[in-house]
C-alpha cells in the first residue's frame, strides 16, 4: 500500500516510512491512495475472531508490503495482551437500541491505548530494521500524551517529548505522563492551550533542519497508523451487532476528529454504517460546520472533558480531502486559508455531503453532568464526561431497527471529580493505578515559544545519546 499526501506535494510513501514520518513534508496528512474494500462474505468471514486477530486482517492491507501478516498479528496480539478486559473491547447495552463500547482497558485507561500500544511495537519493528531511531514529539490535550509515553517508555529507539497545556489536563491525566521517569521521555508543559501545543509541534516539523537533525516523529492523531488501529473496534462492534447482514451507526465523543474517521473509513472499506454522530462539549467547531457550516475558530475553553477541549480538528483536512475528491490542490488552498483566516469557507455541495453523512451534538459542562447523573441512575452506568457526550449523541440520533453503538473512550475513574459532582460516586482507579498520587513527578513549565521548545527536545535528544 502507498500512502499520498491531502496536499499533494509531498512523495508517496510506504506504510512504514509513513509511520515514521507522521505529518507530510507538505503540510499534509497521509492516507493511502486506494481504500481496501471488502465484500459482504469478507465481512462475514471475520466473525468470531478474537480482537487482536481481528485488528490485524483489518489492519494488513494497510501495511502491505512493509509488515508480513505473521508479523503484523504477533504485535497485535502482544499489543492488547496486557488490557484488563478479556473481551479488549467490550460492548454493553445501555438502553433500548443503545449500546457502549469500551475502549479503556488499556494501561492508561483511555482509547488512545487502542492504536497507541500497536504504535510502539510498530515503530520498534520498523527501526530495529532500518537500524535507526527517532524522537516523537507530540502535543496532547491529555490523553494521548500518556498513552504515548506508556507506548514508548523504555524503548531503546525512541526519545519521547510530550507538550501538555499547562494546568488544562486533569491531574491523573498529567501524573499518568509526568510519573513515568524513563530517561527516554521528557514532559513539557506548555504555558498556554492545547492547540498552542499542537502549533509547536507543527512548527517544529515545519523546520526541516530541525526535523532532520532530531529525526522527528509524530504519534499524535495525524500519523495514518493511528486511525489504522483505530478501524478495527468499529468492525467488531458492528459484526457482534449482526453486519453485514444489518446496518449499525456510531457515535462519538471527537476532538481531532482521529476516532471518528476511523470510523468512516470502516465505512468507507464496505462496512455498512449508516449513521456517524459526533459529540462534542463547548468546543463546538465540528457541530457548527456540520449544522451551518460555520468552521470558524473560536476560543478554546476549559471544560469536564478536556481531551475535547480542541478548536482545530486536524484530522478533518482527510475527511475533506476525500470530500473534495481528492483534489489535493483545492484541499490545500481552503486549509491553509484557514490556518491564515480562522474561518475555513468550505464549498456548498462539500458541506451538503459532510453534514448528510455526519450528525452533530454538542453538551455544555452542565448537560454533560445531567447526561452522567441520568444514565446512572437508569441503567447504573457510569460514564466518563468524554463517553457522556457520545452517549447523548447517540440517543439523539438513534433510528428504530438500527443499534447504534457509543464509544466509551474514558475510564470514570480519570475524572473523578466531575463524577462525584454528577453522581455522588467517586469512582476509584484499578489496581494498576492505585499508588498515581503518591509517585514523584518530572516536568518542565516552557514559555509557549519555538525556540524554548526546540532547545528543550535538543537537550532530551542529546541526552544519554
Ligand atoms: C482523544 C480523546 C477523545 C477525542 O478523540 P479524537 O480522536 O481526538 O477525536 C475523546 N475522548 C477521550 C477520552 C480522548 O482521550
Amino acid at each position: 500500500m502507498r500512502y499520498l499526501s491531502t496536499r499533494g506535494q509531498a512523495p508517496v510513501r510506504d506504510f512504514s516510512s509513513v509511520l515514521l514520518a507522521g505529518l507530510a513534508e507538505d503540510g499534509g496528512l497521509y492516507l493511502p491512495e486506494t481504500w481496501p474494500v471488502l465484500t459482504a462474505d469478507d465481512w462475514r468471514a471475520l466473525r468470531g475472531l478474537p480482537y487482536p486477530d481481528l485488528a490485524a486482517r483489518i489492519i494488513a492491507p494497510f501495511t502491505a508490503g512493509c509488515i508480513a501478516p505473521d508479523v503484523l498479528q504477533r504485535l497485535c496480539r502482544e499489543s492488547y495482551a496486557g488490557f484488563d478486559h478479556a473481551a479488549i473491547v467490550p460492548l454493553t447495552q445501555v438502553e433500548d437500541g443503545l449500546f457502549v463500547q469500551e475502549l479503556f482497558h488499556g494501561p492508561t485507561l483511555a482509547f488512545k491505548d487502542m492504536a497507541m500500544q500497536l504504535l510502539g511495537r510498530l515503530f520498534d519493528h520498523v527501526l530495529a530494521e532500518r537500524d535507526a531511531h527517532v524522537t516523537i514529539v507530540g502535543a496532547t490535550s491529555g490523553d494521548t500524551g500518556s498513552a504515548a509515553i506508556e507506548a514508548c517508555r523504555g524503548r531503546e529507539r525512541v526519545k519521547i517529548v510530550i507538550l501538555h497545556p499547562e494546568g488544562r489536563t486533569s491531574d491523573v491525566q498529567r501524573r499518568q505522563m509526568t510519573t513515568v521517569l524513563e530517561p527516554n521521555v521528557t514532559n513539557l508543559a506548555v504555558q498556554g492551550t492545547f492547540d498552542d501545543c499542537q502549533d509547536l509541534v507543527k512548527a517544529m516539523f515545519a523546520d526541516a533542519p530541525f526535523r532532520q537533525d532530531m529525526h522527528l516523529s509524530a504519534v499524535n492523531s495525524i500519523n495514518w497508523a493511528r486511525i489504522a488501529a483505530q478501524i478495527p473496534y468499529y468492525v467488531y462492534a458492528a459484526l457482534a451487532l449482526g453486519a453485514p447482514d444489518r446496518e449499525v451507526s456510531f457515535a462519538v465523543p471527537t476532538g481531532n476528529f482521529g476516532n471518528i474517521l476511523a470510523a468512516w473509513a470502516a465505512r468507507r472499506m464496505g462496512l455498512p454504517v449508516r449513521a456517524l454522530c459526533v459529540g462534542s462539549n463547548r468546543n463546538d467547531i465540528l457541530t457548527r460546520f456540520l449544522r451551518d457550516n460555520d468552521m470558524s475558530v473560536q476560543g478554546v475553553v476549559p471544560s469536564l472533558s478536556p481531551s475535547m477541549d480542541i478548536q482545530v480538528s486536524s484530522n478533518f483536512e482527510r475527511l475533506l480531502f476525500e470530500l473534495l475528491n481528492r483534489d489535493a490542490a483545492a484541499c490545500a488552498r481552503i486549509v491553509t486559508e484557514f490556518r491564515q483566516t480562522g474561518h475555513m469557507a468550505v464549498p456548498d455541495p462539500v458541506w451538503r455531503q459532510a453534514s448528510g453523512l455526519f450528525h452533530a451534538l454538542a453538551l455544555d459542562d452542565q448537560d454533560t453532568k445531567t447526561e452522567i447523573r441520568n444514565l446512572h441512575a437508569a441503567s447504573q452506568y457510569l460514564a466518563d464526561p468524554h463517553s457522556a457526550i457520545g452517549i447523548a449523541a447517540g440517543r439523539m440520533f438513534r433510528e428504530p431497527g438500527i443499534p447504534m453503538v457509543a464509544m466509551a473512550t474514558a475510564h470514570p475513574a480519570k475524572f473523578p471529580d466531575a463524577m462525584e459532582q454528577a453522581t455522588g460516586i467517586r469512582p476509584a482507579l484499578p489496581p494498576a493505578l492505585a499508588d498515581l498520587f503518591d509517585r514523584p513527578e518530572r516536568y518542565e513549565v516552557v514559555a509557549a515559544r519555538l525556540d524554548v521548545v526546540e532547545d528543550r527536545v535538543r537537550a532530551a535528544v542529546l541526552k544519554n545519546a
